[in-house]
């Protein structure tokens, strides 16, 4: 019997590519299927030699279509940060509804286990706090925003239906935000944004007073929950995040003194629908899995930093792209 398959969409992004790198050392084949709308080539770069992986440029709202046996379809694909799903929220919703049909139609055609990225922000701007994965949501579905948590709470309707209806062997995941080497400087999250600006002695932006809060995982910890999670036939819905709760001012100071930066903070409008408090219950990943994260948020953000300051390419010049606050 050969090695195991696996079918990763969204691979050559920030999350996929971490995805990719742990299945191949992992022992499987891995089959990256992205159309670079937000993530390169480059973050996959490194992989390309290694036996067993494969990229290839599909836009899966189109099809997907993949030769021979697939054990695993992880649907990774979607633009994930507020600035890129403004910029595309056709894209957004087309990738979360239709690339989310292609994606489990797959895993149905092969007989694969699938799991689907959810997020966090189905939750939308909570009431309950910590959020459990029994609570249902507080989400404006005609704000801007909309196009994002909607085409993921759609996506999970739909995994459920193929699970219920279908007999596909599915997972949904919630993750929270997670950041790690290979997020992009200027993709307007506040934890990349915050290490660029620091690094280059800019101001650095925070949105309203600061006040509000994130929960930040560390990546490597991030694949570890989803890898544990993969392995299972639970349907979830699962958390997958840090509980440990900063505000977005705290976050902001914690990196400038991390980075050894003299940067003023500078307060700026708060995007519509902002979330105000953001942490995950953890209790069923820990039970199901076992799984809890294990980088402390300042070691991470170490490993982040040197990364960035060993890409001054990425840092230095902004792609043409609108500048919005970071959130
Ligand atoms: P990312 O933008 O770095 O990666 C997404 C990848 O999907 C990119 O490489 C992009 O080119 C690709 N893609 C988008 N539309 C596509 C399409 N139609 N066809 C093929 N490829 C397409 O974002 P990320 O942070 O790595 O997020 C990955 C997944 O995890 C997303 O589904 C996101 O919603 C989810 N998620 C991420 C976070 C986080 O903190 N990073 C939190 C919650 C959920």
């Amino acid at each position: 019997m050969g090695n195991s398959r696996a079918v990763v969409t969204g691979g050559s992004g920030f999350l996929g590519s971490h995805l990719c790198e742990r299945l191949l050392d992992d022992g499987y084949e891995v089959v990256c299927v992205d159309n670079f709308c937000t993530g390169t080539p480059a973050n996959v770069g490194h992989l390309m030699e290694r036996p067993g992986f494969r990229l290839i440029r599909m836009d899966v709202t189109d099809y997907i279509h993949i030769v021979g046996p697939v054990d695993l379809v992880l649907h990774f694909a979607s633009p994930a940060s507020p600035i890129d799903y403004l910029q595309l929220p056709i894209e957004t919703l087309k990738v979360g509804s239709i690339g989310t049909l292609h994606a489990v139609g797959l895993a149905k055609e092969k007989s694969a286990r699938f799991v689907l990225a959810s997020t966090s922000e189905a939750y939308g701007d909570p009431k309950v706090h910590p959020q459990p994965e029994t609570y249902w949501g507080h989400v404006n579905p005609v704000g801007p925003r909309g196009v994002y948590d909607e085409a993921k709470r759609f996506g999970e309707a739909l995994t459920m239906a193929y699970r219920r209806t279908a007999g596909v062997n599915t997972g949904i995941v919630r993750i929270f935000n997670t950041f790690g080497p290979r997020m992009r400087p200027f993709d307007g999250r506040a934890i990349p944004t915050f290490i660029r600006q620091a690094l280059a002695g800019e101001p650095i932006t925070v949105a309203g007073d600061g006040s509000q809060t994130r929960s930040v995982c560390f990546v490597d910890d991030l694949v570890e929950g989803i890898v544990r999670f993969a392995h299972t036939d639970h349907s979830g819905p699962v958390n997958i995040g840090n509980p440990h709760e900063i505000s977005v001012l705290a976050l902001a100071e914690l990196i400038r003194d991390l980075c050894d930066s003299r940067s003023q903070i500078q307060f700026v409008e708060r995007p519509q629908d902002d979330p105000s408090v953001r942490q995950p219950d953890i209790t069923l990943a820990r039970d199901l899995l076992g799984w809890g994260p294990k980088v402390e948020m300042v070691d991470g953000l170490r490993r982040t930093i040197d990364w960035f300051a060993s890409h001054p390419e990425l840092t230095a010049a902004e792609p043409a792209r609108v500048q919005s606050p970071a959130s």
